[in-house]
This record gives structure tokens, C-alpha cells and sequence, in this order.
């Protein structure tokens, strides 16, 4: 999947907080970090790998996706920040949308912006099909998506549609661990769906020895998310909305599992 100068390309997780990851992608010279919440452990992990920060990609403005950004800006002054052109950000930044293009020199990785309204108005992903990379913020997680703070439902089931059309092999970086109670959740709508079953044991085991769940893929995700899989006939079934639309069994399934 990597050629050419990216041979080494390497993506990590930095755990912040309680069930976040900040995704750091280097070549051994150079970085980019994905949705900072906490400057102090992407310091640490740049300081341990010799690592120069060239890069900061924001999805959205919530507190523990940007509150590293600053002090970030001063320890790396020649950084350059992208983030969703549709909110706002104190910091200096470029400011970015559906139509644009974000190329990272440094790194030679090119990423498409994926406009992705609901959990934020103004949410962004960002895509590379060369590599198959997604990094989806607080939008699709594994086995679930994120609460509706500022759009609404229709919007946030079409964010979802759009991942989901993406190359099945395409990696899901998610900002949080929250893929095992998603999934407890997804058993109680498809108790007998044959690939969550056997998701649940492997994150489970993966959960038990601390290692993350995540990256997920889109057809992992198609196979196994609700909110991908609202045309269930089961999960239908389950929610009592047997025929329903699709919008009608998105917004129920988001409203069961805010109170799950
Ligand atoms: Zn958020």
C-alpha cells in the first residue's frame, strides 16, 4: 500500500484523556498529528522518535480535539494547522472544505476533505485513497457514530453514506475507544450477525491487553455498524420499525444508544 519515498510511513495512536487517540503519521523525519486535544503527549512521543511536527489536521472544534494546538504552534513555530473552514479557530490556520485538496509536502501524502455535518456543523475528514487512509474524528467510530451536538439526523445518516462509499479497504482512524460498548450495543440490535460476533471477541481480547481497537475498515464497518446497517431487516425487527426508512431507523438507533 506504501511506495516510493513513503516506504516508512508509519500512523500511531498517542492515548489523551480517557478514551482518546491523537494519530500521528511520520516518515521517521517528519510528522503530522491529527486532532490534538493535549500538546503534552504528542510532545513526548516527537521528543522519543526525533520527530519534527510539520502538520496539524483538525476535524472539528471540540475541546479535546484542539486544546493542544497552541502550545503545539510555539514549541513548532513552522507548523502548518488545516482546519474546517466552516467554524472557528483562534489560531492561525488554513482554512479548509469539501473542494479542497490538503498536500503535505513533508510527508508526500495527499488528502481529499470530506465535508461531514452532524456531530459538528462543520465536521471534516480527511481522505487519501493512495495510502486508503480516513481520519473521521468524532463522525463514523468503530461499531457506532457520534451524538448530534449541532446537526441533525438526515444530516448526519448522509456523512455516513459518504464513508461508506468509500474503498472497502480503506482504514478508519476514529478519535475515540468506544468500539467494545458499540458493539455490546450492535449485539442487542443483530444478536446474530455472524462478523459482530466475532468482532466483539477480537476487540474484546484486544480491549483486555490494552491494545487499541482501532483502525477499523469501511467494510468492517458496513458489515457490522448499525447506523451503516439501518437497512437491516433485523435491526428493523429489533427497534420495532419493521419497514421503516432509512432516516426513521438512523434517528431511533441514535437516540437508543445516547441513553445505552
Ligand atoms: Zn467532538
Amino acid at each position: 500500500m506504501i511506495d516510493g519515498m513513503n516506504h516508512n510511513l508509519q500512523i500511531i495512536p498517542i492515548p489523551a484523556f480517557k478514551d482518546n487517540y491523537i494519530w500521528l503519521i511520520h516518515n521517521g523525519i517528519n510528522a503530522a498529528i491529527v486532532d490534538p486535544g493535549d500538546a503534552t503527549p504528542v510532545i513526548d512521543a516527537l521528543t522519543s522518535l526525533k520527530l519534527t511536527l510539520t502538520n496539524i489536521l483538525i476535524t472539528h472544534h471540540h475541546h479535546d480535539h484542539i486544546d493542544g494546538v497552541a502550545e503545539l504552534i510555539e514549541v513548532f513555530p513552522q507548523v502548518r494547522v488545516y482546519a474546517p473552514a466552516l467554524e472557528q479557530y483562534d489560531f492561525d490556520h488554513v482554512a479548509i472544505t469539501e473542494q479542497d485538496t490538503v498536500y503535505l509536502e513533508n510527508l508526500n501524502l495527499t488528502f481529499a476533505v470530506i465535508d461531514l455535518p452532524g456531530h459538528t456543523l462543520g465536521h471534516i475528514a480527511y481522505y487519501s485513497n493512495q495510502h486508503q487512509l480516513l481520519f473521521c474524528g468524532d463522525t463514523l467510530f468503530g461499531a457506532g457514530c457520534g451524538r448530534l451536538f449541532e446537526g441533525t439526523p438526515t444530516q448526519m445518516l448522509r456523512s455516513l453514506q459518504k464513508l461508506a462509499t468509500l474503498p472497502p479497504t480503506t482504514n478508519v482512524y476514529c478519535t475515540h475507544e468506544y468500539t467494545l460498548h458499540n458493539i455490546n450495543f450492535a449485539l442487542t440490535l443483530e444478536p446474530n450477525n455472524i462478523t459482530l460476533i466475532k468482532r466483539y471477541k477480537n476487540t474484546r481480547e484486544k480491549r483486555e491487553s490494552n491494545v487499541p481497537s482501532l483502525p477499523s475498515t469501511i467494510e468492517l464497518e458496513l458489515a457490522s455498524n448499525p447506523f451503516l446497517r439501518c437497512s437491516s431487516k433485523e435491526i428493523q425487527s429489533s427497534i420495532q420499525l419493521k419497514n421503516a426508512s432509512e432516516i426513521d431507523v438512523f434517528s431511533k438507533l441514535r437516540e437508543l444508544r445516547n441513553h445505552y
